[in-house]
């Protein structure tokens, strides 16, 4: 198509581009529109939001990769939520992991999310498919940094509950949060803060695992182990050895968790991993030009 809308929409953010043959012509963006991560009405804000800082006159088609989309119905209540604002255009929403393997260059393998949330998918040479993980942060989303900081926050309290000091992990945690005490994360935790910002709290436990904190490496060890582990059901699933393509937030942009994931992959018998450094979002246009199934 000459002219075609991408979207991003991930736990944090949603970005959306306008290619406009083959180059990009507006590119913006807002907070989450993804309904597992914010109110339906949030959701319907910021995606009114991002349609007004895009010109997506006379565009034809609209591709969103997200989080949180499940099944068909949540894939169609998402394309009823674009659609008005792109008339006329057809609407594909598919999950968000998938960008990962298109934006890498790969027809086949098997993507990582760590972000926000965590989940694997991949697709093999015969076009079969699979996922593993991305159940979300009440039920697993092991590995992202809204799990990692967590696990951090449980870290500080346990060591609280033995009438611990305060270590430096929690004084980190203490500082992003703006508290005095273990005691009052718990309340913290629970009132009016977001999956967003706690994932974006991942930094502390990063920087206590460089300055060799034992718990907060066992964290990030744990995280790779995990996301590894997503990795290799799929790879299983689908008879494929690689490439393994590690992204978003995290997966693209922490070296600790990437030499870890690479680690914890070679110890499964996987060599072909590939650290996405772009935007998923640019693995759109691939995906855009498959000939239709
Ligand atoms: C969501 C998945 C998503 C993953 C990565 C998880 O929280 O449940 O649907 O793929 O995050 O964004």
């Amino acid at each position: 198509p000459a002219r075609f809308v991408g979207l991003d929409i991930g736990g944090s953010k949603t970005r959306g581009i306008v290619w406009t043959d083959g180059a990009v012509s507006s590119d913006a963006s807002v907070g989450s529109t993804n309904v597992q991560n914010v109110s339906a009405q949030t959701a319907r804000d910021n995606m009114a939001e991002l349609f007004s800082l895009l010109d997506v006159a006379g565009a034809t088609d609209v591709l969103a990769g997200a989080g949180g989309v499940d099944t068909d119905d949540d894939a169609a209540a998402l394309a009823g939520l674009i659609s008005p604002f792109v008339p006329g255009a057809r609407v594909r929403v598919v999950h968000d992991t998938r960008l990962l393997l298109a934006a890498a260059g790969a027809s086949s393998g098997v993507a990582v999310i760590a972000g926000t949330g965590s989940a694997a998918w991949g697709m093999n040479a015969e076009g079969k498919q699979a996922r593993a993980g991305g159940w979300g942060y009440l039920l697993g989303d092991e590995g992202s940094g809204y799990w990692l900081v967590r696990e951090a926050v449980r870290h500080s309290l346990r060591r609280m509950d033995s009438g611990q000091a305060v270590d430096a992990l929690t004084a980190g945690l203490l500082g992003y949060c703006g508290l005095e005490s273990p005691q009052q994360l718990i309340a913290h935790f629970h009132m009016g803060t977001t999956r967003r910002y706690w994932a974006a709290g991942s930094p502390v436990v990063f920087a206590a695992a460089r300055e060799g904190h034992s718990e907060a490496l066992a964290l990030v060890e744990q995280a790779a182990s995990d996301l590894a582990d997503m990795a290799a059901k799929v790879a299983g699933q689908l008879g494929v050895a690689g490439p393994i393509v590690l992204g978003s937030g995290l997966g693209s942009n922490v070296p600790e968790l990437q030499e870890a994931f690479t680690g914890q992959l070679a110890r499964r018998g996987f060599e072909d991993v590939h650290i996405l450094r772009q935007d998923p979002i640019f693995g759109i246009p691939l995906i855009v030009a498959e000939p239709a199934p």
